[in-house]
């Protein structure tokens, strides 16, 4: 018989943040800078934790150095060549220690991985990424690369509770990537009918990562800057932006022009837009599909930046938080009926 958990399991429009009394007189008294020092790696890491998701259309080059000034973390997509990460690591040399570098687990992608951490010995983030992170193929081949690559902070995901968060760690990764089906182009629960509401996924993985000194990465489902503040506030360590990040000057593809506005392509990454671009050159994809949209043009992602970060640091004054990693402490999240008011629209 299938069993059922009847605890109510929420996500971030399901709550709003409760505001605290709290002696912080401006935003600009708010650090949103953290350090943390990794688990397996060793090494340890500094600068306002939000990362652009290794997306084609969203973790380019471009995008890394837009960041990198507001020290910011950009996953670069898998589908560089490595000629292209040598001739990035040439020109931005200062860009490097704020990537990682990217792959899925088939043998294919650690031949790249292997052949572009060669090329460039400076970099010291692996992101290893997989639609469903719950496989025993997995977590062998993080042991694998753990094994290849000691003292390289690896990130690993995408999973959603904390039995696999542990396991993760346990198998080599320092910073677990948690969420499935939360994304703005994602159709996994659509099409398969699995999923974990985000905002639970982050309260229990960040609690089962915690507790064995690793790291976690909100991934997916922010839609907002306030969406940003609730995954900190929940307890992640890192957030990573995919649509929030995309139809910026930095974010991968042309500007298309129709009826007077300009629009930039987004598409998840197992989209049939990714599989026709990739096809032949990648052998293993994200299990599902996602979505293809256009996201109209907003200019440079610096804008976009500032006001996340603004937004950020005004829920840190908010509930009395001097710096983001106080948030977490700070936070009690109220359930809501409806968090906004949308009688002129959204
Ligand atoms: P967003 O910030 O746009 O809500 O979510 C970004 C995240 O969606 C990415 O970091 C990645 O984990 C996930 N994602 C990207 N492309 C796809 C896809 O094609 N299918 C699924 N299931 N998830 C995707």
């Amino acid at each position: 018989m299938p069993r059922i958990e009847n605890d109510i399991k929420l996500d971030f429009k399901d709550v709003l943040l409760r505001p605290k009394r709290s002696t912080l007189k401006s935003r600009s008294d708010v650090d949103l800078v953290r350090t943390f020092l990794f688990r397996n790696s060793g090494r340890s890491y500094s600068g306002i934790p939000i990362i652009a998701a290794n997306m084609d259309t969203v973790g380019t080059f471009q995008m890394a150095c837009a960041l990198r000034q507001f020290t910011l973390f950009t996953a670069i997509h898998k589908h560089y060549s490595v000629d292209e990460w040598k001739e990035f690591a040439e020109k931005h040399p200062d860009c490097l220690e704020s990537v990682a570098v990217s792959s899925g687990s088939s043998s294919d992608d650690l031949e790249r991985l292997c052949a572009i951490l060669s090329a460039v010995p400076q970099l010291q983030y692996i992101c290893l990424d997989v639609a469903n992170g719950y496989s025993e193929h997995f977590v062998h081949f993080v042991k694998d690369v753990r094994q290849k690559y000691p003292t390289h902070t690896i990130m690993a995901g995408n999973v959603v509770t904390g039995e696999m968060v542990e396991e993760l760690i346990l198998a080599g990764a320092d910073i677990i990537k948690v969420g499935i089906g939360p994304g703005s182009v994602c159709t996994t629960r659509k099409k398969t009918g699995v999923g974990y509401p985000q905002l639970s996924a982050v309260i229990e993985c960040a609690d089962a990562a915690h507790g064995l000194g690793g790291h976690i990465i909100s991934d997916g489902g922010c839609t907002c800057p306030g969406d940003v503040s609730k995954a900190f506030g929940a307890g992640a360590d890192f957030v990573m932006l995919g649509g929030m990040l995309a139809g910026h000057t930095e974010s991968g593809g042309e500007i298309i022009e129709k009826g007077g506005r300009k629009y930039k392509l987004f598409y998840g990454m197992s989209s049939d837009t990714a599989m026709r671009k990739h096809a032949g050159g990648v052998a293993e994809y994200r299990a599902s599909e996602g979505k293809t949209v256009e996201v109209l043009y907003k200019g440079d992602v610096a804008e976009t930046v500032r006001d996340v970060l603004g937004g950020v640091r005004s829920t840190c004054t908010y509930v009395g938080a001097g710096k983001l990693k106080e948030l977490s402490r700070r936070t009690t999240f109220i359930r809501v009926t409806q968090q906004l008011n949308t009688v002129y629209g959204d």
